[in-house]
């Protein structure tokens, strides 16, 4: 399962930011997936709740933070949600009405925050 691989690696994520400081405990991590990453959020947190199941990260909170599919309007400059279009085509812009539209995001999975309680 491919989420696993992903949960593992924002929980090292979050065990980087824990040993930089010393005695601080892990207490949340928060994810920005977009919805063009093929992520399963479901499955992700599935998997993170059974790496961390009976290790000191049993009580880690994962935060999932859906993002939408954004196009940037070459003539205005304008970033809107083009959820609704097809990922094979680019959406008009709701501002000017150009059809001269590029994706800029969407496809990310970002590490949003990272709680940590200090001794
Ligand atoms: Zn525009």
């Amino acid at each position: 399962m491919h989420e696993v691989g992903i949960a593992t690696s924002i929980l090292e994520a979050g065990h980087r930011e824990t040993e930089r400081r010393p005695g601080a405990r892990l207490m949340g991590i928060g994810v920005r997936i977009g919805v063009l990453s093929g992520v399963d959020v479901d499955a992700l947190r599935f998997a993170f709740e059974c790496i961390t199941a009976e290790t000191e990260d049993e009580k880690v909170v994962l935060t999932t933070e859906p993002c939408p599919r954004m196009n940037r309007c070459q003539d205005c400059g304008h970033e809107f949600s083009s959820l609704q279009s097809s990922p094979f085509s680019d959406a008009p812009c709701p501002r000017c009405l150009s059809t001269r539209t590029t994706f800029v995001s969407g496809d990310q999975l970002d590490i949003a925050f990272i709680e940590v309680e200090e001794p």
